[in-house]
């Protein structure tokens, strides 16, 4: 829009007034233009952006999971014991650490095949699940290990729950369903550590690592507290 002053007289005519009011209508439609592809294009912008928030989401929560069980994978199971650490630091409440292993899991993948062993790992994945309460974490730890961080749970609490999970998978009969073939028994071995304060993740971690092996020591398809034998929990059937 050009408007050529007339000053000093400011001596307009009515065709000068039309052609400044033309003009000023002119640059109004053009700057209402201008707002309206701004508008959808900044629409546009903000739909771009959510669906990367959403994706970016997916994939934070992807890299959290283990992809064949479901339950967390050790990445999120490290930051879960690292938050529960603190957490027992501050409200100085118990928490307690569950650390599963398959018993005999070479030989079943070896008789059977390795995916069926992976089938046998989501089924144990699932006991895990169904056995823990909200607040609780179940991780594949790696291969076939799982383990439990199980917050505000004292040992005497969490071995319960580790007696009902050696009972769930232990009472589940393995079927081939296409040939209705039964693979036999599975059984886990569970080792359980109650955290002691000072201590670190790795350290809780390994005493119930340990307690583990004494569960795999004492004869598997048991649960153990305690590396001292006699402390062990309810013999296997
Ligand atoms: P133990 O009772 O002492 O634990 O014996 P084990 O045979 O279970 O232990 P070992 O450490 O000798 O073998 C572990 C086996 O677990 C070997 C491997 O084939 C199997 N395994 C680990 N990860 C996976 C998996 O993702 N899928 C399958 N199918 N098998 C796995
Ligand atoms: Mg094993
Ligand atoms: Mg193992």
């Amino acid at each position: 829009m050009t408007i050529l002053p007339k000053s000093p007289s400011l001596n307009y005519t009515q065709d000068d007034l039309k052609a400044l009011i033309n003009s000023v209508s002119v640059a109004t439609q053009q700057m209402a233009e201008k707002d309206r592809t701004l508008e959808t294009q900044l629409d546009a912008s903000s739909k771009e952006v959510d669906s990367l928030r959403t994706r970016m989401e997916m994939i934070r929560k992807e890299s959290l999971v283990d992809a064949l069980t479901g339950l967390a994978n050790r990445r999120a199971f490290d930051e879960q014991l690292g938050m529960t650490i603190e957490e027992a630091k501050a409200e100085e409440a118990p928490f307690s650490v569950l650390m599963c292993d398959i018993d005999h899991f070479k030989r079943f993948n070896d008789t059977w095949g390795h995916a069926t062993g992976d089938q046998v790992l989501r089924l144990v994945a699932q006991c895990l699940r169904a056995n823990v309460k909200g607040r609780d974490t179940a991780a594949r730890y790696g291969g076939e290990e799982l383990v439990i961080v199980l917050p505000k749970t004292s040992l005497a609490a969490a071995m319960i729950v580790a007696e009902q999970i050696r009972q769930a998978v232990a009472s589940r009969k393995i079927v081939v369903r296409s040939t209705a073939e039964t693979l036999g028994q599975i059984t886990l071995s569970i080792g359980g550590a109650e955290y002691r304060s000072g201590e670190t993740a790795a350290d809780v971690v390994r005493r119930a690592d340990a307690c583990l092996y004494a569960a795999k020591r004492a004869g598997r398809n048991r649960i153990c507290s305690h590396v001292d034998d006699e402390a062990t929990s309810p013999a296997a059937k």
